[in-house]
């Protein structure tokens, strides 16, 4: 499958990772949309959020966002993040490959764009 952040979960297309272990990577996002912005991507391909349905993907999204949060107090993101995952077309979602975005280090808005 020609997969973007599945070539980056296997190493044949780099990235800067900031975390790893054997469900999700973490790495940096390619256009900052903040000072930190670190995307958590689940291993296994799911197109996304959508796709969950099983008790182990409860689980594994789970996991994304205790990652997330241990990520976003190791950046000492202490004043706040925002934690997003853009769901289809109409959700903004660009590579079809499920991700947790987690942005800090500013003010940020509501509602977003
Ligand atoms: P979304 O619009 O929610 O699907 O987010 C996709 C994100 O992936 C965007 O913020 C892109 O900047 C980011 N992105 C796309 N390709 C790469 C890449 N090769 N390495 C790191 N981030 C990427």
């Amino acid at each position: 499958m020609d997969c973007i952040f599945c070539g980056i979960a296997d190493g044949s297309i780099p990235a800067t990772t900031v975390f790893s272990d054997d469900q999700v990577v973490a790495f940096r996002d390619i256009h900052p949309v903040a000072k930190t912005h670190i995307l958590i991507v689940p291993r296994r391909h799911m197109t996304s959020i959508a796709d969950a349905t099983s008790p182990a993907d409860e689980l594994l999204l789970g996991h994304l966002l205790f990652v997330a949060k241990d990520l976003a107090a190791s950046a000492g993101l202490d004043h706040g993040y925002r934690l997003v995952i853009n769901t289809g077309a109409e959700g903004g979602q660009t590579v079809g490959h499920l991700h947790l975005h987690l942005i800090g280090g500013r003010s940020m808005h509501w509602p977003p764009g």
